[in-house]
């Protein structure tokens, strides 16, 4: 019977990086597809793809030629050798390979020859593989591995450009004192909100928030308390955030704002009742604010399917509906 190999002992390590690469289930790219093309064409391959393993299934990114699924369970794969040890394998005969004898798949395949290299991070952990399946059987020994080796290197440089965007990505939508989402992805939240109202006919919401006297806690307390009054507030309101799609964001200043899809008012001032409750528990101290403590006032503003609004006015209502919190007393939430 086929024995499914111990995980690596840097599994931890190898999904870690993997899963910060966000590439799992992501579309089809020229720059991996052109890589198992190269494969399959240099070895006269009826197969070449690159498959990455996470915790239980290995994920094709890309697949040239037939007969290989987009997905397997992990303990099903063959790769989960190539994985499990780090190193290159070759199998010049699945059928007889005692290697694989045993092994629940490799039986159904229509392919006999199998040569895979691991793509290795810097720090040794193999996340993926790279991989030719031939139908014919073929001797392994005159196999030369040395050309498939190079192009997991290139497709591991790939993954490592793919991983650093992502992060600059990531960065680039983040405000570097709240780690909320800063203006920019605001609008670009705001924007897809937007379409999705208009394709479901669903409301949307916005919330504006703005931080009551905050200029006298700077002047009082200093400007360093001012940045962590933002950091508690920004991170209660992003558990008011609950929805996958809500969006807390930081709009500017001590301006923040909650964008929350399929929502209609009633729903917004109930979150807006929450924030405010949560902050008043959070009893942030304020010399000079109400009762002494971190207040917030919050302009609410909805648009259903009939709404003449777009998403610029409906930030211009709520921006209305918060100055008319700060001019009837602050500390409260207007719609
Ligand atoms: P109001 O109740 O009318 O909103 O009064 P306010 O004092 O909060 O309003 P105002 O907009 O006049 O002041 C905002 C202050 O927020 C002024 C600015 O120095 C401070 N501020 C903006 N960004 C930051 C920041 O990143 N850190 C700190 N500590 N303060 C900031
Ligand atoms: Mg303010
Ligand atoms: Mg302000």
């Amino acid at each position: 019977m086929f024995a499914v190999p111990p995980r690596p002992s840097n599994e931890a390590e190898r999904l870690d990086f993997l899963y910060s690469c966000g590439i799992l289930d992501t579309p089809r790219e020229d720059r991996f597809d052109r890589i198992t093309r190269l494969a399959a064409q240099f070895y006269g391959a009826d197969v070449a793809f690159l498959g990455f393993m996470d915790d239980r299934y290995q994920w094709m990114k890309s697949i040239r030629g037939d007969g290989v699924a987009p997905w397997i369970e992990r303990d099903r794969s063959i790769c989960q050798l190539v994985i499990a040890s780090g190193e290159p394998l070759v199998i010049g005969d699945l059928a007889t390979d005692p290697r694989v004898a045993g092994h629940p798949v490799v039986p159904q395949l229509p392919f006999r020859f199998y040569a895979g290299v691991p793509l290795t991070t810097e720090e040794g952990a193999a996340v993926a593989s790279l991989c030719i399946l031939k139908r014919e059987p073929e001797a392994a020994e005159a196999f030369d591995l040395a050309p498939l080796g190079d192009l997991g290197s290139i497709a591991m440089d790939e993954l490592e450009l793919w991983r650093r965007n992502q992060e600059l990505e990531r960065l680039a939508e983040t405000d570097g004192l709240t780690g909320l989402a800063n203006r920019r992805a605001f609008d670009a939240a705001l924007d897809r909100a937007w379409r999705r109202r208009q394709r479901t006919g669903r409301p949307v919401s916005l919330l504006m928030l703005d931080l009551d006297h905050f200029k006298l806690l700077n002047d009082r307390r200093g400007h360093q308390a001012g940045d962590e009054t933002l950091r508690r507030f920004a991170s209660l309101l992003a558990e008011a955030a609950r929805r996958p799609d809500d969006l807390a964001a930081r709009y500017g200043g001590e301006e923040f704002a909650l964008i929350l899809p399929d929502t209609d008012e009633a729903g917004a001032l109930q979150v807006a009742r929450l924030v405010r409750e949560t902050l008043a528990s959070a009893a942030l101290p304020h010399p000079g604010g109400i009762n002494g403590l971190v207040t917030a006032s919050i302009g609410v503003a909805s648009a259903g399917s009939d709404s003449p609004d777009s998403a610029e006015t409906l930030v211009t209502r709520a921006d209305a509906a918060l100055y008319r919190a700060k001019q009837t007393g602050r500390d409260r939430a207007v719609s």
